[in-house]
């Protein structure tokens, strides 16, 4: 191995990718990879897009096609790829120390740092933090955390989480359980018990022919019906996104979250905000909750945290918590990785990178509002009935009939149909039914604003020329 010679990142990647051919690279995927939520027969049929390279807000593929990534990867490439200081950051720390764990009264720097330096950014009730790898991990540790809280104030009974239908919580059993994806709880035996769901805060769904704050008051109530429903002393806690990531961007109305925390308070139960996907800058504060207003208990994080570049994730815990924790004995949780050196010494960098550039700043007064302005054009599109935004995250809802807001028959997937043309165009935009979505990296500039906006009008035109063919519009 002390024979490799370093080639530089561009040079390395396109002598790997053009060590086979793309179809020999997806013969391979096809054979051996199982991928996350995929349809591996249909997969097989089409071969996967093997994505090659990234830089700023680019990436690659194995046949040399630029595509702008609107999706920062997976919702998590905050502040873009090619950041040559998290590069550093973890081969620093792997040449220093690698890994050790933290269980028997050990400790390492770089966790110890970033625990510091996460207390410093979250809001003032935070000053801990329990580190998991993923933002499943974390929500499994906030169900675990927060019925020990309750057996721990002689409250055992209070078991009982209430989370959203159509939330994303992750893919493990009590994140997927936590979550109000049907298809997921189809499969496996989900929910485990005691996990209740109530209907999303989805005015485009649920709300027409209310005002949306009136809507976002009664959204806000069936959580208070739920609670009186299944018995006060008996619920530990309600979670939910800031902003609804993977369900659709949908963005609750003003009146919502301030309303929840109105109902948290009045029954004593946790607020568990999961900033998976709105913490670290997207929506123009630091964490979603801000942004909306809450004074959450414990706020679960990952993806943005390490701009993605490895895995890494968490529980900040506030006071209320930590307190009766503490002074409990041993809480039996945690994870082989909880405060790897190498992930956190990267997220620090990343946090560190975020801080420096002042990027949640340029979010909340310069890009974030230039894409919202921008987004006007593609509201007027025929095809689109609503566009949605919170800073760097928003969904574009395509109509049948933009007039009567008619959505399409949802076996029409014309949502697939226009990902299809972002995908052919160099455009990364993710369909959730009809409801097309992005949420780019933060670090974009107005002029790649512009690039994007343009972009998808584009696909926008080519999928309604493809729709009137089909005489579908
Ligand atoms: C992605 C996501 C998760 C799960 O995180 P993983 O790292 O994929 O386990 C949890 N909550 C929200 C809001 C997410 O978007």
């Amino acid at each position: 191995m002390s024979q490799l010679t370093p080639t530089p990142a561009a040079a390395y990647a396109a002598s790997r990718a053009q060590s086979r051919s793309t179809r020999q690279w997806q013969q391979a995927d096809s054979a051996h990879f199982l991928h996350p939520f995929t349809d591996h027969a249909a997969l097989a049929r089409k071969g996967a897009r093997i994505i090659t390279r990234a830089e700023g807000i680019y990436l690659w593929d194995s046949e040399g096609h630029k595509i702008l990534d609107a999706m920062s990867g997976l919702w998590c490439v905050n502040t873009g790829y090619g950041q040559q200081g998290l590069v550093d950051a973890a081969t620093r720390q792997m040449q220093e120390l690698p890994f050790y764990n933290a269980f028997f009264q050990t400790s390492t720097p770089p966790a110890i740092e970033l625990a510091e330096l996460l207390a410093e950014v979250t809001p003032p009730q935070f000053d801990k933090v329990f580190f998991t790898c993923s933002g499943s991990e974390g929500n499994d540790t906030v169900v675990r955390m927060v019925r020990h809280y309750w057996a721990s104030l002689g409250q055992p009974q209070r078991r009982i989480l209430i989370s959203r239908h159509n939330g994303y919580h992750g893919s493990t059993m009590a994140g997927a359980s936590l979550g109000g994806m049907s298809g997921m709880h189809a499969q496996g035996g989900l929910p485990i018990p005691d996990i209740h769901h109530i209907q999303q805060p989805h005015w485009f769904e649920h709300g027409q022919g209310q005002s949306r704050e009136d809507f976002g008051l009664t959204a806000a109530h069936w959580l208070e019906d739920k609670i009186l429903e299944l018995g006060p002393e008996r619920v530990a806690a309600f979670i939910g996104e800031p902003v609804q990531g993977a369900g659709g961007v949908i963005v609750p109305p003003s009146t919502y979250w301030p309303e929840i925390q109105r109902i948290c308070d009045k029954y004593g139960i946790l607020l568990v905000s999961d900033e998976v996907i709105c913490g670290f800058g997207r929506t123009g504060q630091w964490f979603g909750c801000e942004t909306m207003g809450t004074r959450p208990d414990l706020m679960t994080f990952a993806k943005g945290v390490t701009s993605g570049y490895v895995p890494l994730g968490g529980v900040m815990v506030s006071q209320r918590v930590s307190d009766v924790l503490a002074s409990h004995g041993e809480f039996n949780h945690g994870f082989t990785y909880s405060g790897h050196p190498v992930a956190c010494a990267v997220a620090t960098a990343n946090i560190r990178l975020i801080q420096q550039m002042n990027l949640v700043a340029h979010v909340r007064q310069n890009i974030g509002p230039y894409l919202a302005q921008r987004l006007q054009d593609v509201a007027a599109h025929p095809l689109v009935g609503e566009v949605q935004s919170c800073a760097m995250m928003a969904a574009v809802q395509l109509v049948q009939d933009k007039a009567k807001l008619q959505c399409f028959k949802p076996e029409l997937e014309v949502g697939m149909l226009c990902r299809a043309h972002c995908f052919g165009n160099g455009l990364i935009m993710r369909a959730v039914g009809d409801r097309m979505i992005i949420a780019p990296p933060l670090v974009m500039s107005r002029a790649q604003v512009d690039e994007m906006v343009n972009l998808i009008l584009h696909c926008l035109d080519l999928s309604l020329q493809e729709l009137q063919q089909k005489g579908w519009v």
